[in-house]
């Protein structure tokens, strides 16, 4: 809100959103990161503007805020850039080497470790496609111009092979941003991937739907045992749609602009 009341840009507004969940323990997206099996943090985030500019980075490591090398991505040519190579990238960018590791994130990872060991898991993590935990991070904005952006950023799953990338990073489906509106979602990465999520909330919005009414399509095009949240955000307003407890902030930016 303070770079939006200044007049800044949506984009700006969303990094810096970001940035204050990313450096929050208690959330899983930058500091606090949940683990891979093999004990290792790979983080994903991604931005998008509303003239589709977007950057993203997947499976990057041991960096303290990866919204900002996605930033930095979105200033070159290329919008994803993963693993080693990310980390290089964000070491040429002045990215310093960070351990976003945490207690928590150590005793998450051994109570998955146990899990696995007793065979005691639940149906979603047989599959590989569980979460006990959803606090990936979102952000949507719109500036005074009437520009819209959004962006996202998370330590993944409870249980994740190393490498695996979910939603998050990928335009069109973990986020979407255009000239009518900006959308941000959360939830079990691969179905959210096979659904192009983000993409068919914006095109509901494009094609005249309020925000509230798009995010609810969105919802509805899941099971009730996949955990799902999404934020939508229009000239008209913003909407929220989740079939689990989930945190949202609605700012009075209306009222501003
Ligand atoms: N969508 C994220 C992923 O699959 C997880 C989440 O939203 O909690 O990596």
């Amino acid at each position: 809100m303070e770079v939006l009341t200044r007049g800044g840009r949506a984009l700006d507004s969303v990094v810096e959103a970001i940035v204050v969940l990313e450096d929050d323990p208690r959330l899983n997206a930058g500091t606090g990161s949940r683990m891979r099996i093999d004990g290792r943090i790979q983080m994903d985030a991604a931005l998008m503007n509303w003239d589709r500019e977007a950057g993203s980075v997947a499976a990057i490591e041991e960096v303290k805020n990866p919204i900002r090398v996605a930033y930095d991505v979105l200033k070159t040519p290329h919008i994803l850039l993963v693993g080693p190579d990310a980390i290089a990238f964000a070491r040429s960018k002045g990215h310093a080497r960070y351990d976003p590791s945490t207690p928590d994130s150590r005793r998450h990872l051994e109570e998955s470790l146990e899990k696995i060991r007793n065979g005691r898991l639940p149906r979603y993590a047989r599959k590989w496609k569980g979460v006990a935990l959803h606090d990936t991070v979102g952000a949507v904005a719109r500036d005074r111009r009437g520009h819209f952006a959004t962006g996202s950023s998370t330590g993944g799953l409870a249980f994740m092979l190393p490498g695996r990338v979910g939603d998050s990073p990928i335009v069109g489906a973990g986020l979407y941003a255009g000239p009518r509106g900006a959308v941000s979602v959360t939830g079990i990465g691969e179905e959210i991937i096979k659904q192009v999520l983000s993409k068919f909330v914006y095109d509901r919005i494009a094609d005249g739907l309020s925000p509230q009414a798009a995010a609810d399509r969105g919802l509805a095009l899941f099971p009730q045992d996949v955990p799902i949240g999404i934020l939508a955000l229009t000239s008209r307003g913003w909407g929220e749609s989740c079939n689990r407890d989930m945190a949202f902030f609605a700012s009075s930016a209306r009222r501003t602009f």
